[in-house]
């Protein structure tokens, strides 16, 4: 097992149970061929995989995975499940308000087909779609609640928001911190260790054929259906590109995404003291910083506390750093204490990090390389476990030539704007990083956001870039 399933408490608990573990899939050792190649075994990879032989039983289908199937994003995620409710006033900016409705509703489509395989599948993902809370954890942050509740209005789904004033909030989740918000009815929690290991064997037993630690070369932006390993050539009539942050560093799209670090931290059992702060329900929480913190518990009693937007990376290479970083974790350790001081004692058992993608709109997107053969779906920055359900369909459909509803949404065959070219991208995106951190610090601190800081926070708007 590799380093990152024994740092991973998601992973670690999910591959504790044989169901969940499965047998070791081989290493692709000879060439072959196949209807279907897909490159990375994610959440991404694996619902085409599924969603292909649903629609087409008899298809051949590869998928080929550098490591083992959900080391990646998506066995380490914070396990946040839901739809596009809370992005209306984002969405409506990128692509119209018509464009930002048929988003929403896709969204809402994709968490109940997960939703429905898991109870089809009999599997105990740990999925509680009860809502989730987003809170101001600081004053500064009520005006940004506001804008999205606004936001909703416009959309017309204001009647899935319930605005929460701070002592709503604290009855809900009894945080010092925390100075207002909203429930909305939008998803819930999974573990996502579970839900791609489930995924995983139903591939296997839907006759998929899965290569596991086999890295694939980047592919030739020319298109041509075609997969490269050490140890095997995959000639395909379909390649499904989905291997996440890991592309960054590919050709094709070195100047649509910039990799961020995001780093969850997980403490040991405390039930009796979530029930002293009323967080009993298993609602997640989020704030509203753009360098948000995304905090949950576990059905046995833990926190799980995520930081976003910490360390970047140059050259779009996605390393160890990753996978466990000091500042980050730190950073993590940090807000569960300040957020509930009561827990100060409670024992970290497990931190770790994974890459997300992030292309200027803020938005993932799905194409195609010339000649139609090779498609792709990437950038869901931090919001990818039920968008990649979604996507999976929309390949599975672009590879059978179907048109469905969803085909024709707005961020397919969508081309985000590039990132500016290098140095610039790498340097400017630490140093816009640096500024939002420490923007967002201040705010909650309640200190002023010096002259230079503000400057640079505002650079990427000004720019046309969307950085969240
Ligand atoms: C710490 C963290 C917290 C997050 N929290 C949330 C959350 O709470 N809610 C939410 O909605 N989203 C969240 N996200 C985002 C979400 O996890 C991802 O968007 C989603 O998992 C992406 O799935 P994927 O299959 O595209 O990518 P991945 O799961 O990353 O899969 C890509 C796979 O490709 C493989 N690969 C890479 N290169 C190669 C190669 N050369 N050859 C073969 N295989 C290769 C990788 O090993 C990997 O397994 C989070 C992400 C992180 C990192």
């Amino acid at each position: 097992m590799s380093e990152i399933a024994r740092i991973c408490w998601w992973l670690s608990e999910a591959m504790s149970h044989p169901e969940f573990a499965g047998e070791p899939a081989p290493t692709l050792q000879r060439d072959t061929t196949a209807d279907v190649a897909i490159v990375g075994g994610g959440y991404t990879g694996l619902w085409t995989a599924w969603h292909l032989k649903q629609q087409d039983p008899g298809i051949d289908v590869v998928v080929l995975e550098q490591s083992e199937c959900g080391f990646g994003a998506s066995g380490r995620n914070g396990g946040f499940i839901s739809g596009y409710t809370d992005q209306a006033g984002h969405l409506a900016d990128v692509y119209g308000l018509e464009g930002a409705r048929a988003i929403i509703a896709a969204g809402d489509a994709a968490v109940a087909g997960i939703a429905q395989w898991c109870d089809v599948q009999g599997v105990d993902a740990w999925l509680c779609l009860d809502g989730s809370m987003a809170v101001a954890s600081s004053p500064a942050q009520l005006g940004l609640i506001d804008e999205q509740l606004a936001a909703a209005a416009m959309a017309g789904i204001s009647d899935r928001f319930t605005p929460l004033g701070r002592d709503q909030v604290r009855a809900r989740c009894d945080s010092v911190a925390f100075h207002g918000g909203y429930v909305h009815d939008d998803g819930g929690t999974v573990h996502p260790g579970r839900l791609v290991r489930a995924l995983r064997q139903a591939c296997l037993d839907a006759g998929a054929r899965i290569y596991e630690n086999t890295a694939v070369t980047p592919p030739n932006p020319d298109g041509r259906a075609e997969i490269h390993t050490p140890s095997g050539v995959v000639r395909a009539g379909s390649v499904v590109l989905g291997a996440n942050a890991w592309m960054a560093s590919w050709p094709i799209f070195k100047r649509r995404l910039v990799v961020r670090g995001t780093y969850i931290a997980i403490t040991a059992p405390a039930p009796e003291l979530l029930e002293q702060i009323h967080w009993t329900n298993g609602m997640g929480v989020c704030d509203v910083r753009s360098s948000l913190r995304y905090l949950r518990t576990t059905p046995d009693g833990r926190i799980a506390l995520g930081v976003g937007g910490q360390r970047g990376s140059f050259g779009g290479r996605v390393d160890s750093r990753f996978d466990q970083d000091d500042v980050g974790t730190r950073n993590a350790v940090s807000a569960i204490r300040k957020f509930f001081p009561t827990f100060a004692d409670v024992p970290i058992e497990a931190s770790w990090g994974g890459p997300v993608y992030l292309p200027s709109t803020h938005e993932p997107f799905i194409g195609s390389l010339p000649g139609g053969r090779v498609h792709y779906a990437v950038g869901y920055t931090g919001h990818g476990v039920a968008p990649t359900y979604l996507m999976g369909e929309i390949l599975a459909a672009r590879v059978l030539g179907q048109d469905t509803a969803h085909t024709s949404l707005p961020f397919v065959d969508y081309s985000p704007r590039p990132w500016p070219i290098q140095p610039f991208r790498g340097v400017g995106a630490s140093l816009v990083n640096a500024a939002v951190v420490k923007r967002d610090d201040a705010l909650d601190e309640g200190e002023p956001v010096g002259a230079l800081t503000k400057f640079t926070t505002g650079l990427p708007a000004r720019l046309g870039y969307y950085i969240g």
